[in-house]
C-alpha cells in the first residue's frame, strides 16, 4: 500500500466517470459529475414509521419481517432523495443501522452485550458500553447484503461507513485483551473483512469513521493510522477516513466550546494521513473553527469537504457552499475535491436534510461552472 500515487486508475475511474456524465455545471438530473463529484459522510434521516425521527439512535419502531423490509424501503428512499438533489457518490443514509459503532459491533463473538459497564466516551461523556469477553470475531457478514441491495438500486458510485479501528475500541469495555493497541488490531482485521465483502458487493468507496484521531493524539501515532491502514489494506475501492467533531449534541457542542478559536486537532492526525495509503481525507469545515490552511497537510490525497453544518437547521444557500469551496481550493486540487457534509444529518427534520442535500449539489454547481 504506497500511497495515492501507487493505485489503481481502474479503482479512481470507477467513482469519477461513470456511465452518464455532466460535461460541466450544475445539478443536471441523472448525471454524475467526474468534477467535485457531491457526497454525504453518513446518516440521513430515518422515516418516522421506522424510527423515531429527530433523535439520535433511536430504537426500531418495527420488529421481524416488517423490520427488514422497513430498512430496505428506507434505504430505497435515500437513495432516491440523494439522486433526486444530484448527489453523485450515494450512500444508504445508514437507514438499516441504530448506531455507526454499536450495529457493527453487535454481529461480532467475543462481546457480551449483556454485561455493560460505564466507560467515558472520547474523553468526553460516560455510557453504558458492552464488555469483551473473549476473543473477537466476525462470525458472518454486517452489512453486506444491504451494500448488494444498494448496489442493485442505483447505477451511481456508491460510498460505504464503517467504524474505525480506534473508535471501535473506543466505545466499548475491554476486559479480555487489556490494551486498547491490541483490540483495534483484531478489529482492524476483522473489518478488512468486512471492506473486501462490500468491495466485493460492489462497493467504490469504503469510509472508516474515526472521531477518535480528534481526541487521543498519541494513540492516533503510536497505532490509530496503523491499524486504520490494516482494516482498508489491499482493496481495490477508494478508501476513505472521516474525522470530525460530532453531530449536534450537547457533549460535543460543550467540548467544541471549550476548543477555542482555532480548532487545530486535525494538524495531529493529517501529516501521518498524508503519509499513509488512505485515498480520500473527510473533514469538517462548515461553520467550524477549523483553519482552512490544515488542509495543506494532506495535499496529495482526496479531501472530502464539509461544506455542509450538521450542528445548524439553518439551511445553507448555494452560494454560502460555493464559498466554502472556493476558499479549501486554495489547499486542495480541483480534480481532488469532493464537496460534502460535515457529518451525519440523522438527527435533523427530513426536509431540513433534504434542502441542504440540494444546497451542496447547486453550490458545486456554481464552482464547477466557474472551474469550467
Ligand atoms: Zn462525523
Amino acid at each position: 500500500m504506497g500511497g495515492d500515487g501507487g493505485r489503481g486508475g481502474a479503482r479512481v475511474s470507477a467513482v469519477t466517470s461513470p456511465a452518464t456524465t455532466a460535461p460541466s455545471g450544475g445539478a443536471v438530473p441523472g448525471a454524475v459529475h467526474t468534477l467535485l463529484p457531491t457526497t454525504i459522510v453518513g446518516s440521513l434521516p430515518k422515516p418516522s414509521w421506522l424510527a423515531q425521527p429527530e433523535v439520535l439512535w433511536s430504537p426500531w419502531a418495527l420488529e421481524g419481517d416488517a423490520l427488514i423490509e422497513g430498512k430496505r424501503d428506507a434505504l430505497r428512499i435515500a437513495v432516491q432523495e440523494q439522486t433526486r438533489r444530484g448527489i453523485d457518490i450515494v450512500s444508504d443514509g445508514e437507514q438499516t443501522r441504530q448506531h455507526f459503532v454499536t450495529t457493527f459491533i453487535e454481529h461480532l463473538s467475543g462481546v457480551d452485550f449483556d454485561r455493560r459497564e460505564t466507560v467515558r466516551i472520547r474523553d468526553r461523556y460516560d455510557a453504558s458500553v458492552p464488555t469483551v469477553v473473549g476473543e473477537v470475531r466476525r462470525e458472518r457478514p454486517v452489512f453486506v447484503d444491504d451494500a448488494r441491495f444498494l448496489r442493485e438500486i442505483t447505477d451511481r458510485p456508491i460510498k460505504w461507513a464503517l467504524p474505525g479501528p480506534m473508535t471501535m475500541v473506543d466505545t466499548l469495555y475491554d476486559a479480555h485483551y487489556k490494551s486498547r493497541e491490541k483490540l483495534a488490531w483484531e478489529f482492524a482485521t476483522i473489518l478488512n473483512e468486512e471492506a473486501r465483502a462490500l468491495e466485493d458487493a460492489g462497493v467504490d468507496v469504503i469510509q472508516f469513521d474515526e472521531p477518535s484521531f480528534n481526541v487521543f493524539f498519541d494513540e492516533v501515532k503510536d497505532w490509530g493510522v496503523a491499524a486504520l491502514e490494516r482494516a482498508a489494506e489491499g482493496l481495490r475501492a477508494q478508501t476513505a477516513v472521516h474525522i470530525c467533531y460530532g453531530y449536534g449534541v450537547t457533549a460535543n457542542n460543550e467540548w467544541k466550546a471549550s476548543l477555542g478559536s482555532q480548532w487545530r486537532q486535525y494538524e495531529e492526525s493529517f501529516p501521518l494521513l498524508q503519509r499513509s495509503s488512505i485515498d480520500i481525507v473527510s473533514l469538517e469545515c462548515q461553520h467550524s473553527h477549523v483553519p482552512m490552511e490544515l488542509i495543506e497537510l494532506v495535499r496529495g490525497k482526496k479531501v472530502m469537504l464539509g461544506a455542509i453544518d450538521v450542528a445548524s437547521e439553518v439551511v445553507e444557500t448555494p452560494e454560502e457552499v460555493a464559498d466554502t469551496l472556493r476558499r479549501a481550493l486554495a489547499f486542495v486540487d480541483a480534480d481532488k475535491l469532493i464537496p460534502s457534509t460535515n457529518c451525519g444529518m440523522a438527527p435533523f427534520p427530513r426536509a431540513v436534510a433534504a434542502e441542504k442535500l440540494s444546497a451542496l449539489s447547486a453550490g458545486a454547481g456554481i464552482v464547477r461552472d466557474e472551474l469550467a
